[in-house]
C-alpha cells in the first residue's frame, strides 16, 4: 500500500497555490517573498467573568498585506480557530480584494469559542472585550483595519463592535466605518447579509454566459435544470441555494449539514429546510427528502455543480478522487486543499476559486464602508430625479403613440418598472453584479489567453498578485 500523502496545513495550501502562480510570473524573489508572507498576527488572551468564574478566551487578528489600507477581512467565532487558519484566511483576503478591485489590504480575525455555548448577553460581553483589545491596538479602525462578519458572527456582533469602538473614540466622525456587515440601523447597507450568496449566484451566471467555459466543465446549456449539491446552509450556502433555485431554476439535489444530508432528486425546498434546521437544530427528520447521516459521502454524489459553503479543507486527499461533480464553486474559503486541487484538475474538474467565488461579501462591505464615509445612503440624491426623467420620457412616448393612432400604448407594468428609480438595494446589486462580471473577465482572459495556465485558480492568483505587486512597486519597493 502507498504511504498516505501528507496534507499541507491550510496556510501551506494557500502558499502552494500562490507559488504555483508566481512561478509563471516575473517577480523579483524579494517582492515575491514580501507579498507571500503574513505581515503580523496579534494574539490576545483575555478573561471575562461569566457564570461566577473567569473564562479565558484566545483571539487573533492577522494582517497579511498592507499594500493598501485599511486592511479588510472578517472575524470568525469557532472552536477550530488558530493562527495558521487566520493567516491563511488573511492571505486569501489580500488576493480576493485585489481581484475584485476593493481598495483594501488583507486581514482576518478569529476567536476560539463555540458561540452556541453562550447566551446572547454573555456573547455581548465577550465580543465587547475582544473588540476593546483590538480597538486599543488600531486593529479595528476605519482607516486601518475594518473587520466584518465571518463564520459564527453576523450583524449582531458587528453592532456590538462598532458600539465599542464609538465608546472608545467618541469624536471620530467616521466611526461607523470601523466594521462592515452592521445592521441597517447601525450604519449597515441593504444587501450585505445576502451579498456572499448573491455573489456566488452572479459568479455562476457569468460562468454560464460563456459556452466555451461551460464546455471545459463537460457541461452544456445554461443554469436552468442543473443539479446542485450544497454543503452548509449557513449564511452563504443558504442564500446561494435560495437564489439559484428560486431565480435560476437549478435543482438543489442535496444539502449537507453538520448532522447529515438531505437528498432529493426533484429539488430540496431550501426555505422549508432552513426553517426545519432553525426549529430542530439539524436536517434529520426533514420530510421532503431522504436523510443520510453520512454527510461527507453526499459530497461524492452525482451532480453538475458542487457548492462547498461550509469550511476549509472539506475536499482533500481522502475524498478528491471520488468527487463526481464536473464543476465546483468554492463558496467557502479554502474548501479544496492544494493536494485535492491537483487531483481534481487531473480529472478535468473546473473549479471556480474562493478568492473570486465568495468575494461578494467583501465587495458589498466596500460599498458599506464608502456609504459610512460619505454619510449618505446610495441613491438618496438621484432617485427621484431619475424617476422624473423616466416619467417625462414615458409621457412623451405616449403622446407620440397617441397622435400616431397606435392602439394599446405602453403597458402599465413596463411603465412602473421603467419609471422606478434605483434605491440602495438596486444599486448594491448592480455594483455587485458588475464587480463579479468584471473580475470573471479578468480571470478568463488569463485562463484562455495564456498557454501555461489551465485553471481558473492560477488565473485568479496571477491577476491578483500582479495588482498587489504593481501597488508595492509604485511605492518604490
Ligand atoms: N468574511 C468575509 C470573507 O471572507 C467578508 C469579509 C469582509 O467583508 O471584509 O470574505
Amino acid at each position: 500500500m502507498n504511504a498516505p500523502l501528507r496534507e499541507p496545513s491550510f496556510r501551506e495550501s494557500v502558499d502552494l497555490m500562490f507559488n504555483r502562480a508566481v512561478r509563471l510570473m516575473d517577480l523579483s524573489p524579494g517582492l515575491e517573498e514580501k507579498i507571500r508572507v503574513c505581515n503580523s498576527t496579534y494574539t490576545v488572551r483575555f478573561g471575562v467573568r461569566l457564570r461566577g468564574a473567569i473564562h479565558t478566551f484566545t483571539g487573533y487578528r492577522s494582517v497579511h498585506s498592507e499594500h493598501m489600507e485599511p486592511v479588510k477581512g472578517g472575524i470568525r467565532y469557532a472552536m477550530g480557530v488558530n493562527q495558521d487558519e487566520v493567516e491563511a484566511l488573511a492571505a486569501l483576503m489580500t488576493y480576493k480584494c485585489a481581484l475584485v478591485e476593493a481598495p483594501f489590504g488583507g486581514s482576518k480575525g478569529g476567536l476560539r469559542i463555540d458561540p452556541r455555548e453562550w447566551d446572547e448577553h454573555e456573547l455581548e460581553q465577550i465580543t465587547r472585550r475582544f473588540a476593546f483589545e483590538l480597538v486599543k491596538r488600531d486593529l479595528i479602525n476605519p482607516s486601518q483595519n475594518v473587520p466584518a462578519p465571518d463564520m459564527g458572527t453576523g450583524e449582531r456582533e458587528m453592532a456590538w463592535m462598532v458600539d465599542q469602538y464609538k465608546r472608545m473614540n467618541t469624536t471620530d466622525i467616521n466611526a461607523a466605518a470601523c466594521v462592515t456587515g452592521k445592521p441597517l440601523n447601525a450604519g449597515g447597507i441593504h444587501g450585505r447579509v445576502e451579498a456572499t450568496g448573491r455573489g456566488v449566484q452572479y459568479a455562476l451566471q457569468e460562468f454560464f454566459r460563456h459556452p466555451e467555459d461551460v464546455k471545459r466543465a463537460r457541461l452544456a446549456g445554461g443554469l436552468e435544470g442543473k443539479r446542485v449539491i450544497v454543503q452548509g446552509l449557513g449564511n452563504v450556502g443558504y442564500h446561494a441555494a435560495k437564489f439559484l433555485s428560486e431565480e435560476d431554476g437549478v435543482k438543489i439535489v442535496a444539502v449537507i449539514e453538520r448532522d447529515g444530508a438531505i437528498l432529493n432528486p426533484n429539488g430540496v425546498p431550501v426555505e422549508f429546510l432552513k426553517t426545519h434546521i432553525a426549529a430542530t437544530g439539524g436536517v434529520k427528520g426533514f420530510p421532503r427528502g431522504t436523510y443520510v447521516d453520512d454527510g461527507a459521502a453526499a459530497l461524492e454524489e452525482e451532480c453538475d455543480i458542487l457548492i462547498p459553503a461550509a469550511m476549509e479543507s472539506v475536499i482533500n486527499l481522502t475524498n478528491a478522487e471520488r468527487i463526481k461533480a464536473p464543476l465546483i464553486i468554492e463558496a467557502a474559503n479554502g474548501p479544496v486543499t492544494a493536494g485535492a486541487d491537483e487531483v481534481l484538475r487531473a480529472k478535468g474538474v473546473v473549479i471556480i476559486p474562493d478568492l473570486y467565488a465568495n468575494a461578494g461579501g467583501v465587495t458589498v462591505s466596500y460599498f458599506e464602508w464608502v456609504k459610512n464615509l460619505s454619510h449618505i445612503r446610495f441613491g438618496r440624491m438621484q432617485r427621484r430625479q431619475e424617476e422624473a426623467q423616466h416619467a417625462l420620457l414615458v409621457s412623451e412616448m405616449e403622446r407620440i403613440l397617441h397622435s400616431a393612432g397606435v392602439k394599446g400604448g405602453i403597458s402599465e407594468r413596463f411603465k412602473s418598472e421603467y419609471v422606478r428609480g434605483a434605491g440602495e438595494l438596486e444599486l448594491v446589486r448592480s455594483g455587485l453584479d458588475d464587480t463579479m462580471r468584471t473580475a470573471y473577465q479578468s480571470m478568463r482572459e488569463v485562463w484562455h489567453g495564456r498557454k501555461d495556465v489551465d485553471d481558473l485558480r492560477v488565473a485568479a492568483y496571477l491577476v491578483s498578485i500582479a495588482r498587489v505587486a504593481a501597488s508595492y512597486r509604485s511605492k518604490g519597493l
